[in-house]
């Protein structure tokens, strides 16, 4: 799955710099993350980091964008592929 952020985010820049797939991004009024990009860190963490540093513990599951392990490694392989 991928995960969002939510509205009680106080844009505090720490999650942006730690997401190795560069999911993360300012968006009009808080970050936001582009759920193609995420996949919860699988392929280059055992955690996601983003839950890891934030410091209000506002970045849940997206409920909309249900995948399973194997989904977030295949989207891992193809967006390594892409770089
Ligand atoms: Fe990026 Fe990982 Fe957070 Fe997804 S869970 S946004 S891949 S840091
Ligand atoms: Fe927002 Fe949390 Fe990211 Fe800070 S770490 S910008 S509060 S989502």
């Amino acid at each position: 799955m991928a995960l969002y952020i939510t509205d009680e985010c106080i844009n505090c820049d720490v999650c942006e710099p730690e997401c190795p797939n560069d999911a993360i991004y300012q968006g009009e009024i808080i970050y936001q993350i582009d759920w193609k990009l995420c996949t919860e860190c699988v392929g280059h963490f055992e955690t996601s980091q983003c839950v890891e540093v934030c410091p209000v513990d506002c970045i849940p599951i997206d409920p909309s964008h249900i995948e399973s392990q194997d989904d977030l490694l295949l989207k891992y392989r193809m967006l390594i592929k892409k770089r």
